[in-house]
């Protein structure tokens, strides 16, 4: 007999412990072959003087169990508070969130009847970094690292989630004309891997114009990889024009542990009311049951589900979309008769809406990813950008004071304020803040800089009565150069 799959359950904050009931009553009446843990996570544990709204007990039997299914929590309002779901993600290396979003036209009205995509977000990178900095009274900085490791983990990942799911395409999605190293690495490492799925068709688009057709017509979308800002906007766009954010549900993959949810929060304005819908994380769910090998509890309850929204039995979010079409016929239930009516359906399927099927084994599995080694790659130090603060001195001045105190192997090649270009040659309209990269190269492009080279020029930076903030060193690595050019340069 199949051993119990042994499960983390955390029921949250607001609507979560409604829903959370809700789902594990379906799950254990369609024969879920799970026992679940339940951990105390968010309000209540931040509220009693823990930062990251977990303790370490409840951190342990995430570690030993493997797979954890959270309802929404709450983020208490204030400082100092750390996001959950960002420390739970990194912690377990959970580099993969995936997120359907599908139509359930007419039944859930959407102007996208045709609608079934997938978004595949990277989750444990670019501004999610959290390396935030005020460097100046004027100007505030936040950090967007972009790995290749972690690119080339998302990217391999996408396409095989794409194959695994007999889907047909994958669609890159970034801002690679602005973001040429960053955006560009990914759409690069996109390419490459491309390669190696030639039975899988492959676009890249720029996201604003990706996001608006994901908008304006989303049915022409299979599977789409992005970045993890961007994964996170568009995914909520996705789960809304497909009928309700309410309704979606995501898994956050790892090599090893792996974390499902709704995409949703915890609505508090809706909490112990009986009101919320459960749909989202029954979505997610479903998800863990195809992860943890539990293909027909997964199939068994999605085709009820399915089968209780042809019915047209809804909560109240779902009744008053279909209201607004003027349809009347529809039972508005709540989040405990909705379960109810899903339950009593185990063993149906839908006859309009595309029964599910997965028969086949249908995994969201990660595979053990493999890495190009970039490590080796020469890098070379030619220069450094020297950030200044000074909210009086002017372009000009500044520059000529840099030019002066150069030296002999470094030479000013510009500066910048806000990217843009206001030394040598200044538009006048440029709007300038306390805050000045100033560029110093090699002079001799035969030999390389050197951190004493850098270490004297700010000593004689400081010794001119300027205030240097921070350093960004200059490099080629592999013969390439490894940072962009100004605007206006
Ligand atoms: P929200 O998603 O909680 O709610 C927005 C609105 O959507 C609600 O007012 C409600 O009308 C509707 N809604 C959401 N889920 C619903 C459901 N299951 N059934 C019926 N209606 C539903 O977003 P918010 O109000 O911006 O955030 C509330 C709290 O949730 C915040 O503290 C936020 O930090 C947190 N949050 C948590 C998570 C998470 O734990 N994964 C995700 C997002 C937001």
């Amino acid at each position: 007999m199949e051993t119990k799959q042994r499960i983390t359950i955390a029921r949250g904050d607001g609507i979560g412990p409604e829903i959370m009931d809700a789902t594990m009553e379906i799950l254990m009446a369609a024969g879920a072959r799970i026992e679940a843990d339940y951990i105390e996570v968010g309000e209540k544990v931040y509220l009693a003087g823990n930062s990251s709204g977990i303790s370490p007990e409840s951190m342990e039997i995430l570690r030993r169990n493997k797979i954890f299914l959270k309802a929404p929590i709450t983020t208490p309002q204030g400082g100092g508070y750390k996001s959950l779901n960002v420390n739970v993600r990194k912690t377990f290396g959970l580099y993969s969130n995936v997120r359907p979003a599908v139509s359930y036209h007419p039944f859930v009205p959407s102007a996208h009847p045709k609608m079934n995509l997938v978004i595949v977000r990277e989750n444990e990178e670019d501004l999610y970094a959290g390396i935030e900095h005020q460097q100046t009274p004027e100007v505030f900085q936040c950090l967007k690292i972009l790995t290749r490791p972690g690119t080339e983990k998302i990217i391999r990942y996408a396409f095989e989630f794409t194959r695994s799911q007999g889907r047909k395409k994958l669609t890159c999605m970034t801002k690679d004309n602005i973001m040429k190293l960053t955006d560009g690495m990914f759409h690069k490492v996109f390419d490459e891997v491309g390669k190696e799925y030639p039975d899988i068709e492959q676009e890249h688009w720029i996201i604003d114009i990706g996001m608006a057709k994901i908008a304006d017509s989303p049915a022409d979308f299979d599977v789409i990889v992005m970045p993890n800002l961007y994964g996170d906007i568009a995914s909520d766009v996705a789960a809304q024009v497909a009928g309700s954010v309410g309704l979606a549900g995501s898994a956050n993959i790892g090599d090893e542990y792996a974390m499902f949810e709704a995409i949703h929060g915890s609505a508090p304005r809706r909490a112990g009311q009986n009101l919320a819908n459960p749909s989202g994380l029954l979505h997610g769910a479903i998800l863990m049951l195809l992860h943890i090998g539990q293909n027909d509890v997964a199939e068994k309850i999605h085709n009820a589900w399915l089968k209780t929204i042809e019915d047209r039995v809804v909560t109240y979010d779902l009744a008053r979309k279909i209201k607004e079409t003027g349809e009347t016929n529809y039972t508005e239930v709540g989040t405990r008769e909705f379960a109810q009516a899903v339950i009593e359906r185990l063993g149906q399927k839908p006859s309009t809406l595309k029964v599910a099927d997965y028969g086949n084994p249908v995994s969201v599995q990660a595979k053990k990813p493999t890495f190009k080694n970039v490590r080796d790659q020469k890098t070379e130090l030619v220069g450094s950008d020297v950030f200044i603060h000074d909210g009086v001195i002017d372009a000009q001045t500044l520059g000529h004071k840099l030019e002066a105190i150069a030296g002999e192997h470094l030479k000013l090649v510009m500066i910048s304020n806000r990217g843009q270009l206001v030394y040598p040659g200044h538009h006048p309209e440029t709007f300038c803040t306390d805050h000045w990269r100033c560029r110093f190269e090699r002079r001799d492009n035969n030999s390389p800089a050197t951190h004493a080279h850098i270490r004297e020029l700010l000593s004689r930076v400081e010794a001119e009565g300027l205030k240097w903030i921070k350093l960004e060193n200059l490099y080629y690595i592999d013969g390439q150069r490894a940072y962009s050019l100004s605007g206006g340069q």
